[in-house]
């Protein structure tokens, strides 16, 4: 098939995230990815800023991960978890455990995020019924998170970004609390964390658990605050009986300089998520990790059971992916990648500061920020980006890079020159055409 036939196709038949039916906004069609390049059908290179949406960390087509997967696939490529189990989810889990903060140690594999979420959430609900706490239904959150895209993923996200008032009637409704005040690197302040004590004062008899996306809030704003908020929630959840809940979905497995987030504060949470780069980008995977308190609550509890159990749990080409890219991790420089990447991204991304149009530029771990002062236009920026030969996928006032760890210093300068060429071109062009 020719690219004019496969977008025209595509066009026709296909939805892409957020987007359109019969969308005209710009589309790539890609033939193959290796390392750090993305290699477009229609001849165009580009280097990867965004492991596809956190995830492909060790970079496209890696031998060792191709290896894993075929090896898996001339075993089984699934098989049901009822009743079975096998290698690649006992090696992995024991892997995770290894890993985890500790404490950490009863895992249930899901299929995606979303679905990790979900399943904390029912964690934290079955939890607080076995405990006779039947009116501890409902959650707290902060604003700006992203959680995913399933219903009440969906209910804990920002109310404004996540489009609330479309599902209102439907949508259960939780409490969400300011985002925290002080941003990461920033000297703490205790009032910061009043909202919360004020809530829980007010409401703990009604919540089930805390939702947090620990130090870096992703999809709802790329915004990064400070280790002590958690300290203090997790103290907070304590005295109150609330179970605090971890979104390490995004920033787990390096992402922010630590293997995971919660590592910045010291705090371990009472439930786990974690997705995205579990895999190394390969296959969608996630899972939700509990403590042996929590986990022997739930069945202690009427129901005697978890009541979750997903078709494709803990499927096994996933898992042996999953397995060897830990062990990939692991045994690579990843603390020093991460740093590499983190000053290179300080110093050459900065030049962003002298655009007109940039309000801010963020940094911490693998992450790079340019706020803009207002929301880029996709259709126009999106083709620049790959006219400059990098992948970048902004949204709303955000331009951010976070690209695989394996990228190196050269790659790294390619790409952030080719972004804020992008964005000179077009917001020169702007000035030009409105002068
Ligand atoms: C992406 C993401 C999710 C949802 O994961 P899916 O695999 O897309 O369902 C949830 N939480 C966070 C923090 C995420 O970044």
């Amino acid at each position: 098939m020719d690219e004019q036939q496969l977008l025209a196709l595509d066009q026709q038949h296909i939805w892409h995230p957020y987007a359109a039916v019969n969308s005209t906004m710009p589309l790539f069609a890609v033939e193959r990815a290796e390392g750090v390049y993305i290699q477009l059908k229609n001849g165009k290179k580009l280097i990867d800023g965004m492991s596809s949406w956190w995830s492909a960390i060790h970079g496209y087509n890696h031998p060792r991960l191709n290896q894993a997967a075929i090896h898996q696939i001339n075993e089984m490529s699934h098989i049901m978890f009822g009743g079975f189990t096998h290698q690649p989810a006992v090696e992995l889990a024991q892997q995770l455990v290894n890993i985890l903060p500790s404490g950490l140690d009863k895992i249930f594999f899901a299929d995606s995020g979303s679905v990790a979420v979900e399943v904390a959430m029912k964690m934290a609900v079955q939890y607080q019924q076995a405990k006779g706490e039947t009116q501890r239904h409902k959650f707290a959150t902060i604003r700006s998170g992203y959680h995913g895209d399933t219903w009440h993923a969906m209910s804990v996200c920002d109310p404004v970004t996540g489009m609330h008032s479309l599902f209102a009637k439907g949508l259960p409704m939780q409490y969400f609390l300011p985002q925290p005040r002080v941003k990461f690197g920033e000297p703490w302040q205790q009032s910061a964390v009043q909202p919360l004590k004020d809530l829980f004062e007010q409401h703990s008899h009604e919540i089930a658990g805390l939702i947090l996306e620990p130090i870096v809030q992703g999809a709802g704003g790329m915004y990064f605050y400070s280790p002590d908020y958690l300290v203090q929630a997790k103290a907070l959840c304590k005295e109150y009986g609330i179970l605090l809940i971890f979104d390490e979905i995004a920033t787990g497995f390096g992402r922010t300089g630590k293997l995971f987030a919660c590592e910045h504060a010291n705090i371990i949470p009472d439930i786990m998520c974690i997705g995205k780069a579990l895999t190394g980008g390969y296959l969608t995977l996630s899972a939700t990790i509990t403590n042996q308190v929590v986990a022997e609550t739930i069945c202690s509890g009427e129901a005697k059971y978890f009541m979750h159990g997903p078709t494709f749990m803990a499927n096994p080409l996933a898992c042996a992916i999953a397995a060897e890219s830990i062990k990939l991790l692991l045994e690579s420089p990843w603390q020093q990648n991460i740093q590499r990447i983190e000053q290179q991204l300080q110093q050459e991304l900065a030049q962003a500061k002298a655009l007109d149009c940039v309000a801010e530029v963020r940094v911490l771990g693998a992450i790079g920020v340019i706020e803009m002062k207002s929301p880029v236009n996709m259709a126009s920026l999106q083709p620049r980006f790959v006219e400059n030969g990098v992948w970048v996928r902004p949204f709303g006032k955000l331009v951010y890079l976070m690209p695989p760890y394996i990228i190196s210093s050269a790659q790294l300068s390619q790409l952030i020159q080719g972004t804020i060429n992008s964005l000179k071109q077009e917001y020169l062009q702007e000035e030009t055409g409105n002068a």
